[in-house]
């Protein structure tokens, strides 16, 4: 059976770090669906086409990655997906806080899922798309921050 992972996230917008995942991702699975969630209660900085369209870019020449936006419970795209993997990076004690609760809620709700976790390389730590929002709302060069070849 093939092995399909979700990377679910925002990506508002995708960073190196993200990447890094996705990158250290591929020898692990034999697909891995990058799900660009439309979340409820987050009205997101960059539109959900312009998120997959960056995502896409930075991976059009792996065939192993395809990009999805999806809406509503992580679990039920995995079940749709056939994915039984959901993958997730942990940069700090308190990403392993929240990353436990919603891995140990998603086991309920899907008891065949596996969360696995990648321990984010040191580099990327202080990256998060939330910093780059802000650079870029004032106008700032964030480049560095991002995958190369894109242009938010
Ligand atoms: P969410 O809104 O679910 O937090 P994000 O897009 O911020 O979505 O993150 C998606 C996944 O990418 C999470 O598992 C997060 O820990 C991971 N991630 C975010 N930033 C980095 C980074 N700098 N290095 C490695 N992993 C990261």
């Amino acid at each position: 059976m093939k092995r399909i992972a979700v990377f679910p996230g925002s990506f508002d917008p995708i960073t190196k770090g993200h990447e890094s995942i996705i990158l250290r991702g591929i020898p692990l699975f034999d697909e891995i669906i990058v799900a660009v969630g439309l979340n409820v209660d987050k009205s997101p900085y960059f539109p959900i086409e312009k998120r997959l369209q960056w995502i896409r870019e930075v991976f059009k020449d792996i065939p192993k990655v395809t990009v999805k936006g999806y809406s509503g419970l992580t679990v039920d795209f995995c079940r749709k997906s056939n994915a039984l993997y959901i993958l997730r990076g942990l940069r700090t004690s308190a990403d392993f806080e929240f990353e436990r609760s919603v891995g140990q809620v998603n086991k309920k709700l899907y008891p065949a899922i596996e969360s696995v976790f990648l321990l984010t390389l040191p580099e990327y730590v202080s990256i998060t798309s939330s910093i780059v929002r802000q650079v870029h709302s004032y106008g700032g060069d964030v480049s560095q921050f991002i995958p190369d070849g894109i242009r938010l």
